[in-house]
This record gives C-alpha cells, sequence and structure tokens, in this order.
C-alpha cells in the first residue's frame, strides 16, 4: 500500500479499511480521506529529489495511494505550467499574478487528475465496471483512464452538455446515458446501476482518491513558487474537490516540512445562477443550502449540492479566505480575456476565476501588491457553441 495507511472520515473521525474500494464513511455517510504515514514517506521522498521525477503528478507518489508502480494510470496528468500573467498584470495593476493552466492535462481539464488517482487505486483494487454521474469534464477524463485500465466506464450526462462531451466519452469507449434533467438526475439515474450492477460509483467525494489526485495541484504550486505559497488561490468551485485537495496538501507539506505553518487565503468563485457555497459562506454558515435552480453555462460549477459543502466552507473559514458569484456574461467575456492577454484559451470556469479576482480587487478584499494564483481548470476547445454565442460573440 506504499505510504497510505487508512481512511478517516472528514466528519465523524471513523477509520475505515483503506485495503478494499470504499465509498461514503460507513457510520456517518461523509467524505472518507485517505491518511498516510508521512514520516515515513517523507524519509522516502525529500523535497529536492523531486527534480529528479517524472513531470507528472505521479512525482508525488509517496503522497498518493497508488503503492504499486505498475498500477499508476498516467496520459501525462498533472505538473502543468504555472504561468506568470504579466499582459494581466498590467491590466490589473497587480505585481505578481499567475495561472495555473489545466487545461492542458489530459482531456483537457483537471478532472484527469482526480481520475487518474482514483481509477488507477479502483482497479489496482479489482473494481471491474465504474459508474459516473457527470456534467461533462469528469465523464471525459473518467472514460479515458477507464479505457487505460482496462475497465468499463458507465456515463451519465444532462442531454444538453455540449457536444464534444458526448464525443468524447464515445470515442473513449465509454458507454453514455443522455439524461433529460440536471446533473443531480443523472446521480439518481447512476446510482441504481450502482445498486442493480454492483458498479463502483466514482462521484465527487463519495469516494476518497480523486480528492488525492486534484492535490497535488497544492504539492506543484509549493515546488513551482520554491516552496513559498501565494496570498491568494483563486479556485472556480463545483464540488470543491481542488480547494479542499490543495487544503489538505497544505497540511501534508507541513507535516513533511516541505513549507512553514503559513496558507493561502482560498478563494470560491460560483456563477450567480448557482452560489449555494457563496450564499452560506456570507451567512456563516457551515453547510449549505441546496440551490433550487441553478443555471449558468459553467458547467463544472453547476453544482446544487456538494456532498462537501461542509469541507468547502471549512477551508474558506480557516484560510480567512472569500466567496464571490460573478455572471455568466462576465464569466464569458473573462474566458476570453484570458486568451486575448496570456494566449490561454481558457474553459469558462477559469474566466469565472478571473472575473472573480476583478471583483475582489475591486472591493479591497484581494490587494494589488498580493502574489495571486488564477487555476484555469480546463481549455476552452469543448465550447464551441459559447464562444460563439456569449460574450462579446467570435
Ligand atoms: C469540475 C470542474 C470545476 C469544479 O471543480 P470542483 O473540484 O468540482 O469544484 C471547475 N472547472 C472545470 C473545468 C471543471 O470541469
Amino acid at each position: 500500500m506504499g505510504f497510505l495507511t487508512h481512511l478517516e472520515c472528514s466528519s465523524c473521525g471513523e477509520r475505515a479499511d483503506a485495503s478494499r474500494p470504499q465509498n461514503l464513511c460507513p457510520r456517518c455517510d461523509r467524505p472518507l480521506l485517505a491518511r498516510y504515514d508521512l514520516e515515513l514517506a517523507g524519509r522516502a521522498l525529500r523535497r529536492h529529489a523531486l527534480c529528479d521525477r517524472e513531470p507528472t503528478l505521479w512525482r508525488y507518489a509517496e503522497l498518493l495511494p497508488v503503492g504499486d508502480k505498475k498500477q499508476r494510470l498516467s496520459l501525462g496528468e498533472g505538473f502543468t505550467p504555472l504561468l506568470r500573467a504579466r499582459n494581466l498584470e498590467k491590466l490589473l495593476g497587480c505585481e505578481e499574478l499567475y495561472v495555473k493552466e489545466e487545461g492542458l492535462n489530459p482531456t483537457g481539464s483537471f478532472k484527469a487528475r482526480g481520475m487518474a488517482v482514483a481509477i488507477s487505486r479502483a482497479s489496482e483494487l479489482g473494481v471491474r465496471e465504474l459508474s459516473i454521474p457527470s456534467a461533462g469534464n469528469a465523464a471525459g477524463a473518467a472514460s479515458a483512464y477507464a479505457a487505460r485500465a482496462g475497465i468499463q466506464a458507465h456515463v451519465f450526462m444532462p442531454r444538453d452538455v455540449p457536444r464534444p462531451f458526448i464525443t468524447e466519452c464515445r470515442a473513449l469507449g465509454a458507454e453514455v446515458t443522455l439524461i433529460d434533467g440536471m446533473i443531480t438526475d443523472c446521480g439518481r439515474v447512476a446510482a441504481e446501476g450502482v445498486q442493480r450492477f454492483g458498479r463502483f460509483d466514482l462521484s465527487t467525494l463519495k469516494e476518497p482518491y480523486r480528492l488525492e489526485g486534484k492535490k497535488t495541484m497544492g504539492y506543484e504550486l509549493a515546488e513551482q513558487l520554491s516552496w513559498r505559497l501565494p496570498d491568494v488561490i483563486v479556485y472556480p468551485t463545483g464540488g470543491g474537490t481542488g480547494l479542499v485537495g490543495m487544503w489538505k496538501a497544505f497540511d501534508e507539506m507541513e507535516t513533511l516540512g516541505w513549507i512553514d505553518a503559513r496558507r493561502p487565503r482560498m478563494v470560491v468563485v460560483q456563477a450567480e445562477g448557482c452560489a449555494p457555497m457563496v450564499t452560506a459562506h456570507e451567512e456563516g454558515r457551515e453547510t449549505a443550502e441546496p440551490w433550487a435552480e441553478p443555471r449558468t453555462v459553467a458547467d463544472g460549477l453547476r453544482v446544487p449540492a456538494a456532498v462537501g459543502d461542509f469541507l468547502i466552507l471549512r477551508t474558506l473559514r480557516e484560510s480567512h479566505g472569500a466567496a464571490v458569484a460573478v455572471s455568466d456574461d462576465q464569466l464569458t467575456r473573462d474566458a476570453l480575456e484570458l486568451g486575448r492577454c496570456e494566449g490561454i484559451f481558457a474553459c469558462p470556469e477559469g474566466g469565472a476565476a478571473l472575473a472573480g479576482l476583478r471583483t475582489l480587487l475591486d472591493r479591497g478584499v484581494i490587494r494589488r501588491d498580493e502574489s495571486i494564483v488564477l487555476l484555469n481548470t480546463g481549455s476552452g476547445h469543448k465550447y464551441e457553441q459559447l464562444w460563439a454565442n456569449g460574450g462579446d460573440g467570435l
């Protein structure tokens, strides 16, 4: 098992066996988190040894749940560039701004990180069929890694997702079911197949290892900034895996002695048409109310009820962070602004991060002399229709 020791419930602290496939906490139905023997892992991997490692997220293998090298599925995921955004710095009057360019991942989004690790681990534990309800990117990434593992993927997507997402899954060998409804409806139908056919459920935070894949963004940011974390990280938030994952990575790295106790302020950006975390954070709540009629062109942000809502809100409080909602018009324009200014063909969610940054600079919540990292979580290539209709039009 490498340095993975057990799973621990993020809410009640219950321990669970990591040597077999697990979903939510058997006691309270909340997300399980992977725990490692960090002392041993830290002796096996010194941070200065990383420079000899492969340029994928598997460079942090000692901090990941797949002990057996042969079980590590890779399509070149992770270790994406952290790009200094000098033109945007000028435009916004910022001193130090970076974009973590996740659009370069396999299948064009950072969902590849989570799926690479979760499907490697599932396959290692003997899973033969998996199930994933998705707004698009998670399905594509799951299809790719399932193909690589020789596992059958069953994906469930809303009928109205942009066509390229459906084509991609089919091209990658997945069985695609289109649902008249939202991601929550897809979840319901997918759950029936999980019950009836014993498929493994890979839904966000309903298994512990997608988070482990996404946490590697935190390791990479630290490594790429020479072990000095930025002041602020701006994250377009749906289910929150990346946000919660990076926060977990920072704690692990402090235990490993790789970074000190300083932490970035974590910023959640959502769309005005689906902003349950923004509302809950503003009201000082520990969990979020489900959003009644989620509506946004940024599919990754159309998550009306997140399983890990309390983890997102806890991260916001602990980091003294902020949460902000932006309009579809703003996020579409700012996705294109990333293209015009920096040569990054961004997804609408990446545009949301930039739009959120603008708003918080205006409000004085983020200062112009702070070091800031924006996450562009995916590539703009699959959104032909949106670019034709939205923003200034193309
Ligand atoms: C899924 C997704 C998000 C949201 O990520 P979470 O970890 O669910 O918060 C943001 N951007 C893109 C492109 C996505 O596919």
